[in-house]
């Protein structure tokens, strides 16, 4: 079917419940005030519906929480090993002392030292 045509029949549908509407609008407000109570059910009860599902919900967080945080903790440990890993390593690197053969003052760098004998002995 043609796009057009559909348009023309969706247009057609519109002024037609439009006019009906428009005509017959007692019927329609006689319609909406029965259809007040069974809506009010419907929400009701989907509102209760939804919010006990949430609730529940909150409560399985909450008591999951203490073992969601023990299966945190192991990658917490391993980040932490791998920094103090991190750490020794700067400790080793460290324990590489340039010192200076003039006044036997240490430094990190050999970089460092050269630098200091230029500013210091020359
Ligand atoms: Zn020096």
């Amino acid at each position: 079917m043609h796009p057009v045509v559909k348009i023309l029949i969706g247009a057609l549908m519109v002024v037609v419940g439009v006019y009906s509407t428009a005509t017959q609008l007692d019927k329609l407000l006689y319609l909406a005030k029965g259809a007040i109570g069974p809506l009010l059910v419907l929400i009701g009860a989907f509102i209760i519906w939804l919010e006990s599902d949430e609730w529940k919900m909150i409560r399985e967080e909450s008591e999951s929480e203490r073992s969601v945080q023990q299966q945190f903790q192991p990658a917490n440990n391993e980040e932490v090993q791998e920094e103090v890993k991190e750490q020794v390593t700067q400790e080793t690197e460290e324990e590489e002392k340039h010192a200076c053969p003039d006044c036997g003052k240490e430094f990190d760098t050999e970089r460092g030292m050269k630098i200091h004998r230029s500013q210091k002995h020359e």
